[in-house]
C-alpha cells in the first residue's frame, strides 16, 4: 500500500489587483511570492512590487 497523494500543507494568495482572481500557490510563503512576482510580471506589468505591496500579499496568504 503506498500513499501517493501528499498531505503536505500549502500556501495560497489570491492575487491583490482588483478583479484579478488569479491565485498563486506553492509549499512555502517564498515560492507563492516568487509565484506572484512572475504572475505579477505576465498580468500587471505596471504594478511594481515594492515592499508595500509585497507585505500586503503577505498579510493574505493562507494556509490550506
Ligand atoms: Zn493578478
Amino acid at each position: 500500500m503506498s500513499l501517493i497523494v501528499s498531505l503536505a500543507m500549502s500556501q495560497q494568495v489570491e492575487c491583490i489587483v482588483d478583479g484579478c482572481h488569479g491565485v498563486c500557490e506553492g509549499e512555502t510563503e517564498e515560492e507563492v511570492l516568487s509565484e506572484v512576482e512572475a504572475h505579477v510580471q505576465e498580468a500587471h506589468p505596471d504594478l511594481t512590487l515594492d515592499e508595500e505591496t509585497v507585505g500586503a500579499v503577505k498579510a493574505e496568504i493562507e494556509t490550506v
